[in-house]
């Protein structure tokens, strides 16, 4: 069975596979994935809902073995995994067998998905269509499927949807990657300067520099604010404090770089992802196995990146955001 723990570009993705209600005794068939050809998108045609609640439905008022859907994407867009792609589950009838089942909460009648829901959904569909080979054109909406002409499901604009599964609409990245280190931190209950320093991914001194006003490293009060950047007044001095080491500059090669590659090119980006924590062991040179994989680990964190192992052009604009972000380039 196909194991699915993350989805680039989908923030929160839940496997609730095995806490979702079942019939007790009925089971759903099950098919190889070579059987699926089609993606079919429905809406709950409820204002609010959960997985938990469409099972509950499913099984006990419509005597279903389990729930219908294979995926559900709350209004929040966070994802829920609800049936293995293997179940042959009920949600589009003649169709069952060779679709896969996307249901969001909502009554698209009268209201419009949320942008969270919707970019949740493109990415999905991206991951599974690569997945299991789909072309878009077989990326439906329920009412587009044969015989249900007349249903009201799951009233999306399919065409655009479409359009955005292709085309390169780009999706917000993992929170992680996007916030901007905030100004200021306050300090809770039980923190400690290392504490801080370790989860902000910086140092004691840097802190302390960026706070002159801290005298003693071991008292702090709950509630004080600890500068996270350099302040106007002190940022001009910065350069110059003995204390702090100048941070190694990393250099992103040019061109296209991929596995049996050798030379300084490979070399300078082994140093750039092992310096963003993307470990590749040592910097040899020799783009192998283990440089493979860390730049796909990269490019999986990104859906405008196809993740292929090799390094290019966008894959080092990518790099080079991570790089500037930490003050490394
Ligand atoms: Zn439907």
């Amino acid at each position: 069975m196909v194991a699915i723990k993350d989805i680039p570009g989908v923030q929160v993705f839940r496997d609730i596979r095995n806490s979702l209600k079942k019939h007790p005794t009925k089971k759903y068939k099950t098919r190889s994935l070579g059987v699926i050809t089609h993606i079919v998108v429905h809406h709950s045609l409820t204002k609010t809902g959960s997985a938990k609640a469409y099972a509950e439905y499913h099984v006990d008022t419509n005597g279903w073995p389990g729930i219908g859907y294979h995926f559900h994407i709350a209004k929040d867009g966070s994802v829920d995994w609800t049936n293995s792609l293997e179940t042959i589950s009920y949600h589009v009838g003649n169709s069952n067998k060779t679709s896969i089942g996307i249901v969001l909460t909502g009554d698209f009648r009268v209201e419009k998905p949320t942008e969270a829901q919707m970019n949740s959904l493109i990415a999905l569909i991206r991951y599974l269509k690569k997945l299991l080979s789909i072309p878009t054109t077989n990326v439906k909406g329920h009412s587009e499927m044969p015989g249900y002409s007349w249903k009201q499901c799951p009233c999306i604009d399919m065409n655009d949807l479409r359009k955005k599964v292709d085309s390169s609409f780009a999706l917000p990245q993992k929170p992680q990657n996007n916030t901007p280190t905030p100004d200021y931190y306050v300090v809770q209950r039980g923190d400690t300067l290392w504490n801080i320093a370790k989860h902000l991914n910086t140092t004691v001194q840097q802190i302390l520099q960026w706070n002159p006003e801290i005298k003693d490293p071991n008292k702090l009060q709950i509630g004080q604010r600890i500068r996270l950047k350099p302040s106007a007044s002190n940022n001009a001095s910065s350069g110059t404090n003995a204390s702090t080491p100048a941070k190694t500059k990393y250099v992103l090669p040019d061109g296209i770089l991929k596995l049996g590659d050798k030379g300084e090119k490979v070399k300078q980006l082994q140093k750039a992802l092992n310096a963003i924590n993307f470990k590749c062991g040592k910097a040899d040179g020799i783009y192998g196995p283990k440089t493979q994989d860390a730049v796909r680990r990269f490019q999986s964190m990104y859906a405008a990146l196809k993740d292929d192992g090799i390094y290019g052009p966008q894959t080092k604009q990518f790099l080079y955001q991570e790089l500037k972000k930490r003050g490394l380039i």
